[in-house]
């Protein structure tokens, strides 16, 4: 499976083939630019418009793949490659397929908390993890690897607690088991290959990644436009959390000005109630498509 850096020019992207990830990787693909072709009946898809291939396979596969580097660059979820204890370089954390994995047993039953573990049977699809967290807490579990519907296990009396992954924790309710403590935050990452990179990739790889860092901040900003009056705009200034100066420009109206600028999403709503309160009026927000700052 091993190629050389330099046998294909194009970043060869490893993606989930289909599951969780899929829509939102493909959806941050298509929010850069990139444009493909019927990605879902294919294992290998060229980019229309970027020196770009994607690979699509299953998530667990996906650290190795980079890994050896038979894929440059890979979305997956820490949760994977950290089981595999992939040899790869975290690039972005991005915030998707946000999930943790967690110990969990009977709601009712004799495991309450960590030391309870001591001896116990624990059934999980990620035994690295699991092995690793009872072992530097001196712990003595003995771990079973199964491959699905782990929450059956103790109800099965196949193990006496589960290490799984959880979002909402309803699945785990519907088991009745308690989660008890989270062993790792997960959310996806995009990671590279260690193995050594031609120039020429290095250099898409500086490109993709410009691209998906205003795409993203794009995503987590928003434009703003208001009118108020002159007198106010010092006040304004100090209100708007901007990334730059604001532009503002006068209005026929004598006296009032027209106010554009940039604000993160998260202030949105306390950025717009203080702006009222200086007698900022019309105000009107838009998304972005990306930024370059
Ligand atoms: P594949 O066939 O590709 O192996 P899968 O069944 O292992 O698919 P999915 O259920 O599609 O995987 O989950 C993919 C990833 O989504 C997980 O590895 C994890 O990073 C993330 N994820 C987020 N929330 C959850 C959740 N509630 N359950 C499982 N995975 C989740
Ligand atoms: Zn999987």
């Amino acid at each position: 499976m091993q190629r050389t850096a330099d046998s294909n020019t194009s970043l060869r992207i490893a993606i989930q083939k289909s599951g969780r990830l899929t829509d939102k990787t493909i959806d941050l693909l298509k929010g850069i630019g990139l444009r493909f072709d019927d990605y879902k009946r294919n294992l290998l898809v060229k980019c229309r418009n970027f020196d770009v291939e994607l690979l699509l396979i299953r998530d667990d596969d996906i650290p190795e793949y980079v890994q050896d580097g038979v894929c440059d660059l890979g979305f997956v979820g820490a949760n994977e490659t950290q089981e595999k204890g992939a040899d790869v370089t975290v690039l972005r954390g991005l915030d998707y397929g946000v999930c943790r994995l967690s110990l969990a047993a009977r709601k009712d039953g004799d495991i309450q908390s960590v030391n309870d573990f001591e001896g116990k049977t624990i059934a999980t699809s990620y035994p690295k993890l699991t092995r690793d967290f009872f072992e530097e807490k001196d712990i003595n579990t003995d771990v079973v690897t199964i491959s699905g519907a782990v929450e059956i296990a103790p109800r099965l009396e196949v193990a006496d607690a589960i290490c799984d992954i959880v979002s909402t924790g309803n699945t785990l309710k519907a088991n009745g088991l308690q989660e008890l403590v989270t062993i790792l935050e997960s959310e996806t990452e995009l990671i590279q290959t260690n193995k050594k990179l031609s120039p020429g990739k290095k250099k898409l790889i500086d490109k993709f990644l410009q691209r998906m860092d205003g795409h993203q901040q794009a995503e987590r900003s928003r434009y703003i436009m208001m009118n108020a009056p002159q007198d106010s705009v010092q006040k304004i200034k100090e209100i708007i959390p901007s990334l730059k100066s604001p532009t503002v420009m006068p209005l026929a109206d004598n006296g009032m000005v027209a106010i554009h600028t940039v604000i993160p999403i998260d202030e949105f709503w306390v950025v717009m109630e203080r702006l009222k309160a200086e007698g900022a009026s019309g105000i009107v927000i838009l998304p972005i498509e990306s930024m370059i700052l």
